[in-house]
This record gives C-alpha cells, sequence and structure tokens, in this order.
C-alpha cells in the first residue's frame, strides 16, 4: 500500500519528517508522498530517513490556491524535486509571506472578538508554515473552544468570524506554474471544491485540465463511495492520472490513519504511484529520452 497525500510538522501536521517516515515503515507502506502546505522542508527532512527505511518518498506539496477569485482550492504537485525551478521557489516564498500576513490579521481579529493568542504563540508550533489548524489547537488548549472542529465553526472557519481570507494565487496560474516547473499538478479532494451541481462541478474540473492539470484525488479520505466513483469516471473521461492520500495530520485528526484515511476508507496499490511516475517520465524529456 501508499499514501500520496501526508502532512509533517514543516505544515500543519504533528508528526516529524523522521518520525512519518518511521510510522510509514511500522506500516509497510512501499511509498510515501509528503505533501505539506506551501513548503519543501518537510519532504527534504525526510530524504535520508527513507532512504534508510526504503521507503519510496515522493516530492509533494499541496498549494492553497483559489478559483474564480473567491472559493479555496487546494491543488497537490508532485515531482517537483527533480528540476527546482528558482522562480517556483520564489513564488513559494511570496506565497508564505502572504500566510504570514493573513495569520498577523487573524491575530488581531481574535483579540478583537476577545479571545487573547498572539501570533507568536501560533508561529512557535507552526515553525515553517503556520496555518488555521495551529490557531485551532490554541483555541481548544486555552480552553475557548471544546476541540479542533468547534474553533473552526465558531472561530476561523470560513463562516466563522474571525475568518480572515488569504491572498491566494489563482489555480489556473498555479497548475501553469507547475507545469512550467516539470510538476504534476493534480486536484486535491475535489470534494471539497463544493459544487453540489454535478454538471458545472465538471464544468470546472474541465477548465483545470484546459490550463494543465493532470491528475485527481480519487480516494481521500473525504469522500464517500458515491463521490469516488464520480472522479473515477472523470479522470477516466478527461485522461486525468488516478491518486489518492489520507491526508493524514498526525494527532491534531487523529480519526485520520497515515496509509488508510478514515475508517480504512484509503487503500492504494503501488501501481497508482507507477501511473503517476510513468505520467510524469512521459512529460520530463530527461525521462523520455531513454524510454
Ligand atoms: P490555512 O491553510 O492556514 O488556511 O489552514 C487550512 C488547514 O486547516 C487545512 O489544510 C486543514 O488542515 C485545516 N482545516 C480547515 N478546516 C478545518 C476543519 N473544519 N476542521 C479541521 N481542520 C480544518
Ligand atoms: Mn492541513
Ligand atoms: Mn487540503
Ligand atoms: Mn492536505
Amino acid at each position: 500500500m501508499i499514501d500520496l497525500h501526508t502532512h509533517t510538522n514543516c505544515s500543519d501536521g504533528t508528526d516529524a519528517p523522521a518520525d512519518l517516515v518511521a510510522a510509514a515503515a511500522a506500516r509497510g507502506l512501499r511509498a510515501l508522498a509528503i505533501t505539506d502546505h506551501d513548503t519543501f522542508a518537510g519532504y527534504r527532512a525526510a530524504v535520508a530517513p527513507a532512504r534508510e527505511a526504503a521507503v519510496d518518498l515522493v516530492c509533494g506539496i499541496e498549494l492553497s490556491t483559489r478559483f474564480d477569485g473567491a472559493k479555496p482550492v487546494h491543488l497537490l504537485a508532485y515531482f517537483l524535486d527533480r528540476e527546482p525551478e528558482p522562480e517556483f521557489h520564489a513564488w513559494l516564498d511570496e506565497i508564505q509571506s502572504r500566510r504570514h500576513e493573513r495569520n498577523r490579521k487573524l491575530a488581531v481579529r481574535l483579540a478583537e472578538l476577545g479571545v487573547a493568542i498572539e501570533l507568536e504563540e501560533a508561529e512557535a508550533i507552526g515553525r515553517t508554515v503556520t496555518g488555521r489548524l495551529h490557531f485551532a489547537q490554541l483555541l481548544r488548549d486555552k480552553g475557548y473552544v471544546e476541540d479542533i472542529n468547534q474553533a473552526f465553526t465558531k472561530y476561523i472557519g470560513e463562516d466563522g468570524p474571525a475568518y480572515i481570507p488569504m491572498e491566494e494565487p489563482d489555480i489556473l496560474e498555479s497548475i501553469a506554474r507547475v507545469r512550467q516547473s516539470h510538476g504534476v499538478p493534480v486536484l486535491a479532494h475535489p470534494v471539497r471544491l463544493a459544487i453540489h451541481n454535478p454538471l458545472d462541478e465538471e464544468a470546472a474540473i474541465r477548465r483545470f485540465v484546459d490550463a494543465g492539470l493532470l491528475g485527481l484525488e480519487v480516494y481521500h479520505c473525504d469522500h464517500r463511495p458515491t463521490s469516488t466513483l464520480r472522479y473515477l469516471g472523470l479522470a477516466r473521461k478527461y485522461g486525468l492520472s488516478v491518486t489518492g492520500g489520507s491526508d493524514y495530520h498526525g494527532s491534531v485528526k487523529p480519526h485520520i490513519q497515515l496509509g488508510s484515511g478514515w475508517k480504512n476508507n484509503v487503500q492504494l496499490p503501488y501501481a497508482i504511484l507507477h501511473g503517476l511516475r510513468s505520467r510524469y517520465q512521459n512529460l520530463s524529456p530527461v525521462g523520455t529520452a531513454t524510454a
């Protein structure tokens, strides 16, 4: 089995990169992609431990983007380790400074709501990439809410009084940038697009395909069987590679298990990674030269 969507404590997961690799090995996972939000730091720190543990480590990243200027959408990108583009890294730095600015405003808004959480406290837990999940932990630990979920519903979720939107890059631009850097862009957990009319959902996905999308995260802990089947059909129709992962975050989301998702709803054979890699090798001039 494999897992192509996981987070370390370099973004908003709780496991250190080496511990995540060890957990993957202990579970008998043959391959693991680290897809931290907006950073490669966790992946980089996991390269040596993965080599030692004989876990096939895949470079990934989960980018926070926007669709039609309003809707937050997550875009996964794989294989950006082989040909590092300075431009891509400069773009990531920009994204991180916008995130920092959002976090600063978020702390101010929380203070206005009578919540005593300093930006520095969140950044102390968040380290490389601080996000709302770190604020959620503080809200819980300081007793403002009972659990992480309530932190989102009561304060920092999209409908909450302390929601501060991030200035995120457009998804179409993001897909293009990943392609320019020879990565494989994959739409993360499409169910979270939350487009309830299947025709509208398909139209959105078609726009991403036209922009260069290459894969669809068909298997994800949030997908129920009917959604999974729908996305499998869309992936076939538009020639998208099928991917999947648990979206493991460690102890902060204890109901999600590494390699198996929520109640074992994610079970991915190695062939999934093989398919994604072939896709990548067919794109890359280096990969095709010997093929
Ligand atoms: P950010 O990128 O800082 O805006 O934070 C988004 C992250 O917060 C997501 O990647 C999830 O890990 C987490 N998150 C968002 N909504 C929820 C929720 N309702 N419950 C738990 N975690 C959430
Ligand atoms: Mn997250
Ligand atoms: Mn996501
Ligand atoms: Mn994720």
